[in-house]
């Protein structure tokens, strides 16, 4: 692996960027949610490196960080769509908490309010934008206005069909104000989500994550699929790329992401902010303080 991916080499024969974009593993209906692309570790060596390179993402999120107060504008934002269970909230959890929290800027998104249906719908979204020098988190994004509103028709066509270009302009002017999109499509599979939903129903400490709501929409899968791909194929470019995420393997979703991530940040190329004050003189100032 290159220098773009952190210069880590180990359990991965393909780099994660090249691996799981969306283009390279083709449509998403005949995806594996089994599989692990670009990774040849298993569950054991994939929950060290999680830790491993967990560390390596936490330095470059203070990097950031720092270059943030020093003046730098720019962001990481990281986008995370898939269907009910697939693990979105667990990446929040489990590669957001690999990561200091005064750095990071997290949101979901849930059904619009009535005060947001009175907005366009990417007015929720720019409010939400990570501040300079942060690592934003999407759980759920403005791809579910094009997503459970283009499958239950809450909009007419003529409307979710101008939002895959409103989307590309905006993601493109977010990227040239210096915000780096990272888009991931975490894809658990029909037999996956019927297990893990009724984990919930058999554990009173998972009922909160319980929606009778998600037995209906898994009614509509295939057109969920069909939404998807048409998202993938207008939505993804080298500047907002889409990766695709297995999420059938928990400890794949999050290694592949922090790698994910990594990238990105590596790709800023940042340095430790220069000093904006006489080191030098500093040093000579506190030894002549008084012990
Ligand atoms: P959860 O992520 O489990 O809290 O669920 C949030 C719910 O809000 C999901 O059913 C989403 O599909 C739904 N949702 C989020 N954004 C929108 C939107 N713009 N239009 C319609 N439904 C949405
Ligand atoms: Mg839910």
């Amino acid at each position: 692996m290159g220098k773009r991916g952190g210069g880590s080499t180990k359990g991965w024969a393909q780099e994660p960027i090249d691996a799981l974009r969306v283009g390279t593993v083709g449509p998403i209906a005949d995806f594996d949610p089994d599989s692990t692309p670009g990774f040849d570790g298993d569950r054991r060596l994939g929950e060290e490196l999680l830790t491993e390179r967990g560390e390596i993402l936490a330095g470059l999120q203070e990097l950031l960080f720092a270059n943030g107060r020093a003046g730098d504008h720019r962001s990481v934002l990281l986008v995370l769509q898939g269907m009910d269970t697939a693990g979105k909230g667990g990446i929040v959890r489990h590669v957001g908490g690999l990561l200091d929290p005064q750095g990071l800027s997290i949101k979901g998104f849930g059904k619009p309010t009535p005060e947001e249906l009175s907005h366009d719908f990417l007015w929720r979204i720019r409010k939400a934008l990570p501040p300079a020098g942060r690592i934003g988190i999407f759980d759920r994004s403005h791809y579910e206005d094009v997503l459970p509103v283009r499958v239950h028709s809450l909009v007419p066509q003529s409307e979710w069909e101008a939002r895959y270009d409103i989307i590309n302009r905006f993601e493109h002017e977010l990227v040239d104000a210096g915000t780096t999109v990272v888009k991931c499509a975490l894809v658990v599979s029909k037999d996956e989500q019927k297990a893990r939903l009724a984990e919930r129903l058999d554990r009173p400490d998972k009922y909160w994550k319980y929606n009778p709501g998600d037995l209906d929409e898994r009614a509509y899968w295939d057109d969920y699929l069909e939404a998807y791909q048409a998202i993938f194929d207008r939505c993804d470019s080298d500047a907002t790329p889409w990766y695709l995420i297995p999420a059938n393997r928990k400890w794949f979703s999050r290694l592949a992401i922090c790698e994910l991530l990594i990238d990105a940040l590596t790709g800023l190329d940042l340095d430790w902010p220069a000093a904006d004050f006489d080191v030098d003189a500093e040093k000579k100032r506190l030894a002549a303080l008084p012990d």
